[in-house]
């Protein structure tokens, strides 16, 4: 019996996670749930999971949460605020932490998990974005076993050999990585239109059901960035390793292409159920409530490039791997906050690119050896990116909006 911490219980991985699970409870029981401030719903899942610790990280809401549980039937302790993450993330009684929060919040409850050597599922890319090195070195370090769940990656590290060499493609007898993505919704929209997409548009992503800060990140591929960012640190890639192909079916996942010509591809449905019972299970195979595929249905089956015109965020993170550490953490927090700004109507969907841009061109390359110079940066890169979006949009033109 394994014991569960889903950090980010109530968000979209969350959901698909504790939907996993419930199908095995011979197999798993849930230790800690974690949510941010929908505690309603936090209450649900603690009412089916039996929890033994549940944490609001907003503050906020602890006192209202602490008098709902304490009217129900439940028998769990309800903790707040982060350093309570970082003590469900660690506790000696877990053995495996889902990572499922979003954004830069995820890092420090993810690295505590990491740190206290525990099995770690990774649906928190911007974790290993923010500090890449140091997230690996001490994973390494405290022998935590890092399992991706971003579905490309998952991908991956099923097509890879199980003698994989860490970093070194050739040795495995590799030639190149394949990162697939659909191209969000506005793939085939005209590009003089981009500009006048809302946040409803750039949400309703065509094949994946997501929160809604990684599903703007589809539609600018941004998220595809942050995951050749993802990429690089899980396997060990040199930028040139990876190859990003459009594939607007999203039925294949990712592929590793071999140097005799072979290319193993992982296919299936496009639910995020696939890769988190793949990762809770693994190395064995369980039900995930995910539907076979039907061969007879799959009519389209297309790739393509990506364009440079109509991703800017793509090709800006890819220049980002490759100028180091500072300009990824950069670059993931200014885009959190232009991201925040289009959600909340303050800029338009083009100009996210625009704000993420400019703020790597303001910030000079420092280097980034602790957590706490990791956490610096990316402060740094949110005030850069506020004074950006109100140069470019100041409050008194909204207001007139
Ligand atoms: P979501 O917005 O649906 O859920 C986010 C979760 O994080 C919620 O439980 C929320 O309460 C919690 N949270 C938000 N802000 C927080 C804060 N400041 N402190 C503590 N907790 C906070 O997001 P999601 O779509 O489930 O994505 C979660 C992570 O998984 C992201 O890093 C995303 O990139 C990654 N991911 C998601 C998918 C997907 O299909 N949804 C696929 C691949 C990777
Ligand atoms: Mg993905």
């Amino acid at each position: 019996m394994q014991k569960v911490t889903i950090l980010g219980a109530t968000g979209s991985i969350g959901r698909s996670t504790i939907d996993v699970l419930l199908r095995h409870p011979e197999m798993f029981k849930v230790f800690a749930l974690t949510a941010n401030s929908n505690i309603d719903l936090l209450l649900q899942q603690a009412l089916i999971c039996s929890p033994e610790y549940v944490v609001v990280s907003d503050l906020k809401y602890y006192q209202q949460a602490k008098e709902l549980f304490a009217q129900s039937t439940l028998n769990c302790e309800v903790l707040a605020g982060n350093d309570a993450l970082e003590l469900v993330a660690s506790d000696a009684n877990v053995d495996v932490v889902m990572a499922a929060i979003v954004g830069a919040a995820g890092l420090l409850p993810t690295l505590a998990a990491a740190r206290a050597g525990k099995k770690v599922l990774l649906a928190n890319k911007e974790s290993l974005v923010m500090s890449g090195d140091l997230f690996i070195q001490t994973a390494n370090k405290y022998k935590a076993q890092l399992l991706p769940i971003d579905s490309e990656h998952n991908a991956i590290f099923q097509c890879l050999p199980a003698d994989f060499t860490y970093g070194d493609l050739p040795a495995s007898g590799i030639s190149k990585i394949l990162l697939t993505g659909s191209g969000g919704p506005f793939l085939n929209l005209p590009l003089q239109d981009l500009s006048h997409v809302g946040p409803e548009q750039a949400c309703a992503h065509p094949n994946w059901s997501m929160g809604r800060k990684i599903s703007v990140d589809s539609a600018t591929m941004m998220n595809k960035g942050l995951e050749f960012i993802e990429a690089r640190w899980l396997f060990g890639l040199q930028s040139d390793d990876i190859q990003v192909v459009l594939h607007p079916q999203s039925i294949i996942h990712s592929m590793v292409q071999y140097l005799d010509g072979s290319v193993i591809a992982q296919m299936g449905n496009p639910d995020m159920r696939t890769p988190i019972a793949h990762a809770l299970a693994y190395p064995q195979r369980v039900e995930s409530g995910v539907a076979a595929l039907d061969f007879n249905q799959l009519t389209d089956f297309t790739f393509s490039q990506p364009s440079k015109e109509r991703y800017p965020n793509l090709t800006l993170a890819i220049e980002a791997s490759n100028a180091g550490q500072y300009a990824t953490t950069s670059l993931n927090a200014a885009n959190e906050i232009a991201v925040d700004s289009f959600l909340q109507g303050q800029i338009s969907f083009t100009q996210i690119a625009e704000v993420n841009n400019e703020c790597l061109q303001q910030i000079t390359s420092h280097k980034l050896d602790t957590i706490d110079e990791v956490i610096a940066s990316d402060q740094n890169a949110r005030r850069v990116s506020l004074e950006i979006i109100k140069r470019i949009n100041p409050p008194a033109m909204l207001r007139t909006k």
